[in-house]
């Protein structure tokens, strides 16, 4: 998909069409759709065929010579005064839509047509901005034509943009649970007051809990920790022994396997179609040798040097992915996750008791901000796509428009292991993903290992401040 179709008089302005076509069918690299009468075949229902060449473009290019609007048949009559005239057929079918940007082009020195003197169903074509071609300043004038139908190719300027309102469709149901939440970091637990820790699990702090009863979405999925306890264990040891700034005490801790808590975080996941187009550029590299003034023993002497450069060429091409269970964390203290689950290793949570012994957070963020989330997710992801599919020696993607539909909801359990270190007074939360084994965590900083690192930091930059002076000013 995505093409131009060319709209013109063979006897008035055939002469142009032939050259312009083939500079843009360069420019336009891959799988370009070109469109004139000759692809139609001319038959009883010649304006579903022209509805039909435009489904497949994005731009319609009437072509204007300079006999376009004058131009009669053998009878003497103005051949754009007969109502089935195929150019004004095409320019009323394409002047009607509403995806298809309509861009006059004045061909050798012709002038745009006043409404008065255009029939009815086509008086619309005058207001339209039309751009000139001449074969004095071909280049010139077909690169700004390009520009021009690289901006018709992202009707939505941003970047993935939704065309109205998307249907966020949640597959579950909601319940009422009881849940206790921390008063410090607002973390909320599934369950009653017995499940509460001493030091908050999220934020680390002795916190107060109160307890609710709060509606909530119930998972449909669980993941099992792929990570057992003894192997978080040594991810979280090796993540202390590579802090370099944190205190040597607390890199010495002795961390206990039994202190380590297993924690479930709800995800919205969504499953999406995601219909893109893309314009971007795909360059060539190659080398030229070119003349240089170089100065030699205190002349200056011609030399014949390699030089690199880059040619440059537009791409447009589509993508249609479907993105399944591609979550946000549905925590406003977690940070977001994001990850393309594999169906088949998701455990369907059947009974109330999941998880049971383990801590259970609530659902905090609301379905259309994790749909958000998941959205930039699935544009990072297609930007991607579209860079490889490019390819080239370099590629450049300039605009992505993506549609997407049928998306689907559910909430699913991810784990977590969690375990408070605790130093001096204060409590830290260190953190293993369950499925990838990252560790990550809130790691004290050694005032007297900030000093130094300061200190040195100053020293080298003064050192280098000297180099410099002296090399310049001595
Ligand atoms: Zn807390």
């Amino acid at each position: 998909m995505s093409g131009i179709f060319i709209s013109y008089r063979r006897d008035d302005a055939g002469g142009y069409v032939g050259r312009l076509s083939k500079d843009l069918e360069h420019r336009l690299r891959g799988d370009k759709v070109f469109f004139d009468i000759d692809d139609i075949k001319i038959g009883d229902n010649f304006v579903s065929a022209i509805e039909e060449a435009l489904d497949e473009c994005y731009v319609f290019l009437p072509i204007i010579g300079k006999d376009w609007l004058d131009i009669e048949d053998a009878s003497g009559n103005r051949r754009l005064d007969y109502a089935d005239d195929f150019v004004r057929l095409e320019i009323s079918t394409a002047l009607r839509r509403t995806d298809v940007r309509v861009i006059p082009i004045l061909a050798g020195g012709a002038s745009m047509p006043g409404s008065a003197q255009l029939p009815e169903d086509i008086k619309a074509l005058a207001q339209r901005n039309a751009l000139k071609i001449t074969n004095q300043s071909w280049d010139y004038d077909v690169d700004k034509l390009f520009n021009a139908i690289l901006q018709a190719m992202g009707v939505s300027q941003s970047f993935g943009e939704l065309p109205g309102e998307i249907d966020l469709k949640y597959i579950g149901e909601w319940i009422e649970r009881p849940t206790i939440s921390c008063s410090l970091c607002g973390a909320e637990i599934l369950g009653s007051s017995e499940n509460q820790t001493e030091l908050c699990l999220i934020c680390s702090r002795r916190s107060k809990w109160s307890s609710n009863i709060k509606k909530i979405a119930n998972p449909a999925f669980i993941r099992s920790a792929q990570i057992p306890p003894d192997e978080s264990i040594i991810q979280l040891r090796q993540l202390l022994s590579e802090s370099m700034l944190a205190p040597d005490d607390f890199k010495q801790l002795e961390l206990e396997e039994e202190l380590l808590k297993l924690v479930f975080v709800p995800h919205w996941c969504f499953r999406v179609d995601a219909d893109s187009e893309y314009s971007g550029k795909k360059g060539t590299r190659y080398t030229v040798k070119e003349p240089r003034k170089v100065a030699k023993d205190g002349e200056e002497v011609v030399e014949i040097a390699s030089v690199s450069r880059v040619d440059w060429h537009g791409v447009f091409g589509s993508i249609d992915e479907t993105f399944d269970f591609c979550a946000g964390a549905s925590m406003s203290s977690i940070k977001n996750a994001h990850t393309d689950f594999d169906h088949e290793e998701l455990s369907v949570h059947r009974t109330s008791d999941y998880a049971a012994d383990s801590v259970v957070m609530a659902t905090q963020v609301a379905i259309e901000d994790a749909f958000i989330e998941c959205k930039n997710y699935i544009n990072e992801k297609i930007e991607k796509i579209a860079k490889e599919e490019i390819s080239g020696d370099e590629s450049e993607v300039d605009k992505i428009r993506t549609i997407y539909r049928s998306v689907t909801s559910k909430l699913i359990l991810l784990p977590r292991w969690h375990y408070i270190a605790s130093y001096g007074n204060d409590g830290y939360l260190l953190t293993v993903d369950g499925l990838t084994g990252c560790a990550d965590g809130d790691i004290p900083t050694s005032k007297v290992k900030a000093g130094l690192a300061i200190t040195s930091a100053i020293i080298i930059i003064g050192i280098f401040a000297f180099t410099i002076y002296y090399i310049f000013f001595s």
